[in-house]
């Protein structure tokens, strides 16, 4: 197979390089603002942060809601260990993204969009600023955009500080506001209350740039590339253990195998889907197809070879949640800890049936009581580690 795009390997492009910004605007300007809610939800397009959840739906709420004014948030806030395929979008299609805020602003009436950026990503800031100012001069941004009276829309840059869970949509919209980055309860979503307390729609920097794709396409050559149940592309960062490490695109429904082939990793022991708090899947898993209902996945994919020892990269995995872990609610601070310690318990002494109970407990605790998916997906690396690898424990039979 021969994969879409692989950048800096080979010279294929992504299909972000073949869509000019300025055209999906300029259909998003000269359309009802209900037919841009409705060609993206015809598109099937889901969010691109890792939860899958559908674009056009979240547009729809946003766009129902009476309060005023509504604010579009491009989360930039790229955290997940494993994942840098927005950092790649920003850099080389930032007006992509800004064009895609524009339009979804066009769609639920909103006329102000904040992009906050990761705070390692700093260095982007003054690239980011350029291409703003450059579609401003475009009035792609601006008043009355394109020559439309009822079309305004502009973007200001806001910067994290190097907190992971910022990521999170609430403790983001908290960030904002020049509060501690703790999550907020939901309900109410964002798109009901966020910024402000104002509608929200709060969108990854990857879902944005497919949307003036969509627009200037149409949805049905986006939903084409992909399976009935999970339309579309998607990019994939791959790391670790391969010879051709990068940012690959590729159709939803693709295996797991053919992508370990394409990157140079037949001989994989294992494959992190997903980030630090993806799943963990061993070779006799390698034909599951990357989809939201398979192997959902925030794009990122992690290959461990043969000379991996699976219980350490659960115990890296469980370092960076115990240093993340904003410590707001029990189960996450706690249980975080407590699980570090169980796992450096299984790596001295092996596993007895009392410990793998009790830390079984621990990770269905912490699933079901964290505040935020922080705490909720932090015990799924190492869940799967335990289901697929305890055999490298020391004293099993
Ligand atoms: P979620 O499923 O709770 O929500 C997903 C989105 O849908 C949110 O924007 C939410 O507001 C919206 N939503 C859900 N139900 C809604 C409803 N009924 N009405 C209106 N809006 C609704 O997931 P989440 O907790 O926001 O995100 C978890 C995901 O983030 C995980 O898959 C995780 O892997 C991923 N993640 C990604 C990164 C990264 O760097 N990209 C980092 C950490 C985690």
């Amino acid at each position: 197979m021969d994969p879409k795009a692989v950048h800096g390997f080979v010279g294929n492009k992504l299909s972000f390089s073949e869509v000019t910004p300025r055209d999906g605007i300029r259909m998003a300007a000269e359309m009802a603002p209900e037919d841009v809610v409705a060609i993206i939800g015809a598109s099937g397009l889901r969010g691109r942060g890792g939860a899958g959840f559908p674009t056009g739906k979240k547009w729809e709420f946003a766009r129902g809601q009476e309060g005023s004014p509504k604010y579009i948030i491009c989360n930039a806030d790229e955290g997940e260990p494993g994942t840098f395929k927005d950092r790649l979008i920003l850099t080389d299609f930032p007006e992509l993204v800004f064009a895609g805020m524009a339009i979804a602003g066009r769609a639920v009436g909103a006329e102000f969009g904040i992009l906050y950026l990761r705070a390692e990503y700093g260095w982007l800031r003054e690239h980011l600023d350029a291409a703003l100012e450059r579609c401003r001069v475009a009035n792609t941004l601006g008043n009355n955009i394109l020559g439309a009276s009822d079309f305004s829309f502009d973007i200001s840059i806001r910067m994290g500080s190097g907190a992971y869970v910022c990521g999170e949509e609430t403790a983001l919209l908290e960030s904002l506001e020049g509060r501690r980055g703790d999550a907020r309860n939901r309900i109410p979503f964002p798109v009901q209350a966020g910024y402000l307390g104002k509608p929200t729609v709060v969108n990854n920097v990857e879902t944005l740039a497919w949307v003036p794709c969509i627009m200037v396409k149409g949805p049905s050559w986006f939903a084409a590339m992909g399976t009935r149940k999970a339309p579309g592309a998607w990019l994939f960062c791959v790391s670790g253990d391969c010879k051709r490490p990068g940012i690959y695109e590729y159709p939803f429904g693709t295996s797991l195998r053919q992508i370990l082939s394409d990157v140079g990793a037949e001989n994989a022991k294992a494959v992190q889907v997903g980030g630090a708090s993806g799943t963990c899947v061993p070779p006799a898993q390698f034909d599951r197809t990357m989809t939201p209902g398979d192997l959902a996945t925030g794009g990122s994919i992690i290959v461990f070879g043969p000379g991996q020892d699976m219980f350490a990269v659960a115990e890296n995995f469980q370092h960076f949640f115990c240093d993340e872990s904003c410590g707001q609610c029990i189960p996450c601070r706690l249980g975080n800890q407590r699980m570090l310690e169980a796992i450096g318990r299984m790596r001295k002494d092996g596993l007895t049936v009392d410990g793998e109970r009790n830390v079984r407990q621990l990770a269905q605790t912490m699933t079901v009581a964290s505040k935020c998916g922080l705490g909720q997906m932090s015990a799924r690396a190492f869940l799967s580690i335990l289901n697929n690898f305890s055999g490298e424990l020391p004293g099993h039979v």
